[in-house]
C-alpha cells in the first residue's frame, strides 16, 4: 500500500494566477471526464490539483472563485435534468492509513463512541447510477448527474448485466451502485468497435461514460452493474443491506475476492484494505480505492450527510494504473524468430510507484487500430508485473505537430525483407535472422576481422544449416565451404 507520501503531492499555489489556472485546469478536467470518463490529467493529478485548490482556498477564503470544483459534487461538472429522489452524493477521500485514521477519529468524535463496526467494500471504477424498480420492474435508469438531478439512461439498461428487468419481489426500490466495463467487456469493446471503424476506448471509465451515453449503436456492447445501496430498503445495516439486495437479484461485489467485509476495528480495517490492493491486479474489473463505511445503520443515521458527501462513509483512494503521457517514438525490435515487434517510448510516467518508460505497442495493425502519432499524448496503463501497455491517445488534445508512425521498409537487424501477411510482422529470415545479424556483426573488422565474410557469405552459411549460431563459425571445415556457391578453392 502506498503511503501519502509517494502519492502525487499536490504543489502549493503560490498567487491568485496560479490559484485561478488551477481552477480552470481542474473544471476543464471535470467537464471532459464526466462528458465521456476521458480526462487530460491522470486521476492521481487531478486528485492532487483539487486538493492544491482546497488548500489554496483555506489560506485566502475571500478569493474562492464560484467555478471551483471543490465542495461540489462531480466537480460541478455533470449535468442531467431528471431529479433524483434522494441526493447521490460522492465520497470524500484519503490517501494514507494516517488520514483514514484521523477521519475515522472524526466521526467518532461527532458520534461520541466508537464505530460499531465498519463496512470495506471496493471502490469500482465506474459510473454511479440509480435504477428505479416499480412493483419490481425496472422503470427508469440515471446517471449520477450533478448530484441532485441526473441524465435519463434507461435505453442502455438492456446491455447491462446484474441489473436485472424485474426483481425477485415486486417491491417499489431504487438500487444504487455502479456501472462498468470488466477487463474482458472492455477488451471486447474494442475489438468490436475495431471491427466497425470506431476508435477503441482509452479506458474502461471512459468505454463504460460512451457506452451508456450512446444511442443508435450498429453493434451491442455489454456493461456489469454492482449495487452498492438503495433508496426504500430501511432499517438494515449496511451488510444487510447488501445480502437484502443480492436476494432481490441485483448483482453486488459479494463472490468477487473483493467482497464487501464487516471489520470490527480500525486495524481489521486497514488490513483489508491492503489485502483487497494486493488483489487489485487479479480483479476481473478495475478499481480505484477501498470504500469504508460504518455498518450501522444508527451511526449513519447519527452522523448525517454534508452537501457533497455522507459524513460516515470515505473512499481510501489507490494510485491510479491509467497515467497520461506524451508518446516520443516507436522503436521497432526483432525477436528470436524474427518477430519485429514495436515498442512505445515514453515520456517518463510514475505509475503506481514504478517509472514506466516503454510500453508494448502489439503490432503494427495494433498501432492503426489505436490511431497512434508521434508526439500524441497518451493513455498508459500498467497493473502490478504486467508489461505497460499504450491505450489510446488523447485526440483532443492533438496540437497538429504529432508526426505519424513511420514503419519500417525492411528488418532493422538484418536488412531482408518483411513478411506483412499476418499481424505479427516477421522477418523473411525468421529464425535464421538473428544469426545472419550476429555472423555479420562478429566477422566484422572490430571484432573477429574476417575477411569475405560480409552479409551475403553469412546468408549462404545459414541457409546451408552451416551455421546457426556463432560458435559454429570455429567448426567449419573446408568441406562444407566448398559447398557454397561461388566458394572455389585457391589455386
Ligand atoms: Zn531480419
Amino acid at each position: 500500500m502506498k503511503d501519502a507520501a509517494t502519492m502525487a503531492s499536490p504543489a502549493a499555489l503560490a498567487s491568485p494566477d496560479a490559484y485561478a489556472d488551477a481552477v480552470a485546469t481542474a473544471v476543464r478536467a471535470a467537464a471532459a471526464y464526466y462528458a465521456d470518463g476521458s480526462t487530460p490529467l491522470g486521476d492521481d493529478e487531478y486528485d492532487a490539483l483539487v486538493r492544491a485548490i482546497e488548500a489554496y482556498e483555506a489560506e485566502h477564503p475571500q478569493q474562492v472563485l464560484p467555478e471551483s470544483p471543490t465542495g461540489k459534487v462531480a466537480g460541478g461538472a455533470a449535468v442531467g435534468d431528471v431529479p433524483h429522489s434522494v441526493p447521490m452524493l460522492s465520497l470524500d477521500n484519503v490517501f494514507s492509513a494516517e488520514e483514514l485514521e484521523s477521519w475515522a477519529a472524526g466521526l467518532e468524535r461527532r458520534l461520541g463512541r466508537p464505530v460499531a463496526a465498519w463496512c470495506v467494500e471496493p471502490k469500482l471504477d465506474g459510473l454511479a447510477v440509480a435504477a428505479r424498480y416499480r412493483a419490481g420492474r425496472l422503470t427508469q435508469v440515471l446517471t449520477r448527474g450533478d448530484g441532485f438531478a441526473g441524465e435519463d439512461i434507461t435505453h442502455a439498461a438492456d446491455a447491462v448485466l446484474g441489473l436485472p428487468g424485474r426483481l425477485t419481489e415486486p417491491v417499489d426500490i431504487e438500487l444504487r451502485g455502479e456501472v462498468l466495463l470488466t477487463q474482458e467487456q472492455f477488451e471486447h469493446a474494442n475489438a468490436v468497435r475495431s471491427e466497425h471503424g470506431a476508435t477503441p476506448f482509452a479506458h474502461p471509465r471512459s468505454g463504460a461514460a460512451g457506452t451508456l451515453r450512446a444511442k443508435d449503436r450498429p453493434y451491442r456492447i455489454e456493461l456489469t452493474f454492482f449495487a452498492y445501496g438503495a433508496v426504500g430498503l430501511p432499517g438494515l445495516d449496511h451488510g444487510e443491506l447488501l445480502d437484502r439486495l443480492a436476494v432481490l437479484g441485483a448483482n453486488t461485489a459479494a463472490g468477487t475476492a473483493a467482497d464487501p467485509r464487516r471489520c470490527t476495528t480500525l486495524d481489521d480495517v486497514r488490513r483489508r484494505i491492503d489485502a483487497i490492493a494486493a488483489l487489485r491486479d487479479a480483479l476481473p474489473f478495475g478499481i480505484d480505492g477501498v470504500v469504508v463505511k460504518a455498518d450501522a445503520l444508527a451511526d449513519q443515521e447519527e452522523a448525517g450527510s454534508g452537501s457533497r458527501a455522507p459524513r460516515w462513509a470515505v473512499a481510501r483512494k489507490l494510485q491510479a494504473q491509467h497515467k497520461v503521457t506524451r508518446l516520443l517514438g516507436v522503436e521497432w525490435n526483432v525477436g528470436r524468430t524474427g518477430i519485429i515487434a514495436p515498442r512505445a517510448v515514453l515520456e517518463p510516467v510514475v505509475i503506481d510507484g514504478v517509472t514506466v518508460t516503454y510500453a508494448t505497442l502489439h503490432n503494427p495493425a495494433d498501432i492503426e487500430r489505436r490511431g497512434l502519432m508521434i508526439g500524441d499524448q497518451v493513455f498508459v496503463y500498467r497493473a502490478g508485473d504486467v508489461i505497460p501497455r499504450v491505450e489510446a491517445p488523447l485526440v483532443d488534445e492533438r496540437t497538429g505537430a504529432e508526426q505519424p508512425i513511420a514503419f519500417p521498409q525492411a528488418c532493422p537487424r538484418c536488412g531482408d525483407a518483411i513478411d506483412t501477411s499476418e499481424q505479427r510482422w516477421r522477418c523473411v529470415r525468421g529464425r535464421g535472422c538473428q544469426a545472419v545479424a550476429s555472423i555479420v556483426y562478429a566477422a566484422g573488422r572490430d571484432q573477429l576481422d574476417i575477411e569475405g565474410l560480409g552479409g551475403t557469405r553469412a546468408v549462404q552459411l545459414v541457409e546451408a544449416r552451416l551455421v546457426a549460431d556463432l560458435a559454429d563459425l570455429f567448426t567449419l571445415t573446408r568441406e562444407q565451404l566448398l559447398t557454397l556457391e561461388r566458394m572455389g578453392e585457391c589455386r
